[in-house]
């Protein structure tokens, strides 16, 4: 179990969980919204997808794929890596697969996690992150300690989760259905604390093989 796709609602977990799994197994987490968003803080992302970005829209498939392409042939990423927030469409899945297969590799499991809405706004409402390091607080479930310099996402407003969670609906009815037929999809429900949610996981990918 090495090469690992999150799927999930914007708030779902997936960067928690990803970062937890990925110390476990020891590859990398590649997040394309982490990666969008550095390009967006060094003044390198083009105006028009910085607004896109803001209004919760996805960026054009080309744009990722070519993100993705090049962040999993660097060196940390030959033996595995966990991809974040990507694929979400159909295309960007076909991509995927295309080039892994052209570099002789597969995807070994895609794993959606399942969030009610109501609490995936509070989540993503909540959330803040660490300035300086990025790490992932929530101001009612995960405080972080006292001192740390926090921020928002502009994608965090309320009412752009909730067109984000509904772009997020539309684009897995056929995503996540395009990985089942593939026999490729675990479902992990994502409710419950962030320890009884990596349980879940770690246990639905084997134990032993998730490094336990
Ligand atoms: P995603 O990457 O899917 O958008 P995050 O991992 O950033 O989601 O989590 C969204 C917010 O919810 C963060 O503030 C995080 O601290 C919080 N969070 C994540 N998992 C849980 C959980 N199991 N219970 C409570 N809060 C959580
Ligand atoms: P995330 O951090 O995964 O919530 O992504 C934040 C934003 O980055 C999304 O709302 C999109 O605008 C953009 N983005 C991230 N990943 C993708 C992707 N795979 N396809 C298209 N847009 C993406």
């Amino acid at each position: 179990m090495k090469r690992l796709v999150f799927v999930g609602p914007p708030g779902a977990g997936k960067g928690t969980q990803a970062k937890l799994l990925c110390e476990r197994l020891n590859v990398p987490q590649i997040s394309t919204g982490d990666m969008l968003r550095a390009a967006k803080a060094s003044g390198k992302l083009p105006q028009e997808l910085v607004l896109k970005m803001s209004q919760g829209a996805l960026v054009p498939d080309e744009v990722v794929i070519e993100l993705i392409a090049e962040r999993t042939q660097q060196s940390d990423a030959a033996g595995g890596f966990l991809l974040d927030g990507f694929p979400r469409t159909v295309p960007q899945a076909e991509a995927l697969s295309a080039m892994l297969a052209s570099r002789g590799l597969k995807l070994d499991v895609v794993i959606a996690l399942e969030v009610p809405e109501e609490l995936l706004v509070e989540r993503a409402v909540l959330r803040r992150t660490d300035k300086a390091t990025g790490k992932i607080y929530h101001l009612k479930y995960s405080l972080p300690p006292p001192g740390v310099e926090l921020e928002q996402r502009a994608d965090d407003q309320e009412s752009v989760v909730r067109d984000r969670i509904a772009i997020y609906k539309k684009m897995t009815s056929d995503l996540l259905p395009h990985y089942e037929k593939l026999g490729l999809l675990k479902r992990i429900d994502g409710v419950g604390t962030v320890e009884q949610v990596s349980g879940r996981l770690f246990a639905a990918l084997g134990g032993a093989e998730a490094g336990a």
